[in-house]
């Protein structure tokens, strides 16, 4: 019997996790990933990885809850394996800090971590400048080290690999019973979508091994994550902006504002700079629509727009992704190719 040709565009994080599941949950599929960029060379190459969800205003906080559980139970159990150390996995404590007290003192992730709970009067005393925050352990997640990973477990169970641009979806679904579109900032173009933009975010990668606890100011403008090879500091987040070059003056207020949450990052030597732009959408797209070739109906599955919670969510919406899929060859069985 001829197997069914399934093709993931985007080797990120959200490709390459999309392509393990359906590989593994399907193996009536022969699955290819067809990107331009490989690691490390993706924008979830160079992303801190720290596992911690923001709401998204139209989806469902139960959908939201679902995503992000699924991903963290699924990092947690390789973060405790022998395999830790390869995927790059591990659990990561720290504060969250608010310049004022947000409405919401508990968001819908709170029992989904570790040891949530508000920060103490002697803690917030570390950080006079705000007024409340949030002490818990989530998960860190280097897809430097993920990536490879992921992708040798596609090879493992027959998971093929093509590096090309692709820039137009129609003709690939010339050779393929069904697409996967995980392209990242890279579906504004593709799927000519003006509701994907980039979320431009630089940060420095410091050395400065004495910092285990990660700072996080909820503006999302000013982090401390301590990494295996380096603590990336941060950040910005340029709306619309898609200049990958390095910014001098970002840098510069980058280290001025962390190094007010952190004095000993002043004499910290600074081993990097890297600048990624986030898939920006108001909500991510994990949803399916079919396109109509040559007299076939190709189903094509969208799994984009993850913003800055590309890495957060990504084993729990590949999960939605793959039944999406699931759904759309029993709905309609695949039509055979010209
Ligand atoms: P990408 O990693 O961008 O991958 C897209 C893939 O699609 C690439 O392989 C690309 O080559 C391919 N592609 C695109 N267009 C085409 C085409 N036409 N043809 C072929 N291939 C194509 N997230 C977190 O969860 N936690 C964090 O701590 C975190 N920190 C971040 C810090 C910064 C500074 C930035 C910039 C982002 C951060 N993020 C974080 C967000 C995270 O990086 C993204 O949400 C995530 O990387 C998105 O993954 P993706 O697979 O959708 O996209």
């Amino acid at each position: 019997m001829q197997r069914v040709k399934v093709v993931v565009v985007g080797a990120g994080v959200v490709g390459l996790s999309t392509a393990v599941r359906i590989a593994e949950a399907l193996p009536y599929c022969s699955v290819t990933v067809i990107a331009e960029k490989f690691s490390p060379n993706t924008t979830s190459d160079g992303a801190a990885g720290i596992l911690l969800p923001t709401e998204f205003p139209d989806i469902p906080l139960d959908r939201q809850q679902r995503w992000f559980k699924e991903t963290f139970d699924h990092l947690l159990a390789i973060a405790y394996s022998p395999q830790a150390a390869d995927a790059g996995v591990y659990l990561s404590s720290g504060f969250h800090i608010f310049k004022d007290v947000p409405c919401e003192k508990k968001p819908f992730w709170a029992d989904l971590v570790f040891g949530f709970r508000n920060m103490s009067d002697k803690e917030m005393k570390l950080f006079p400048n705000h007024k409340f925050g949030q002490a818990f352990t989530t998960l860190k997640c280097e897809c430097l080290s993920y990536l490879p990973w992921l992708e040798k477990r596609f090879r493992a169970v027959g998971g093929q690999i093509l590096q090309e641009k692709v820039t137009d979806l129609h003709k690939l679904a010339l050779n393929y019973d069904a697409i996967i579109n995980c392209s990242g900032v890279g579906s504004h173009f593709l799927v000519k979508n003006e509701e994907v933009y980039p979320v431009r975010g630089q940060m420095l990668m410091v050395n400065a091994p004495w910092l285990k606890n990660f700072v996080r100011d909820a503006d999302g403008k000013t982090y401390i994550y301590p990494g295996i090879r380096y603590v990336n500091i941060g950040g910005t987040r340029q709306v619309d902006d898609w200049r990958m070059e390095v910014d001098k003056e970002d840098s510069e207020g980058i280290l001025e504002r962390c190094s007010r949450l952190e004095p000993s990052l002043r004499v910290a030597q600074v081993m990097g700079e890297w600048v990624g732009l986030r898939p920006g959408r108001a909500n991510p797209r994990v949803e399916r629509e079919y396109l109509h070739v040559q007299g076939r109906q190709v189903p094509l599955v969208h799994n984009y727009g993850h913003g800055g919670c590309g890495i957060t969510l990504s084993w729990g919406t590949a999960l939605d992704a793959l039944n999406l899929l699931r759904q759309s060859l029993f709905d309609k069985p695949p039509q055979a190719r010209l």
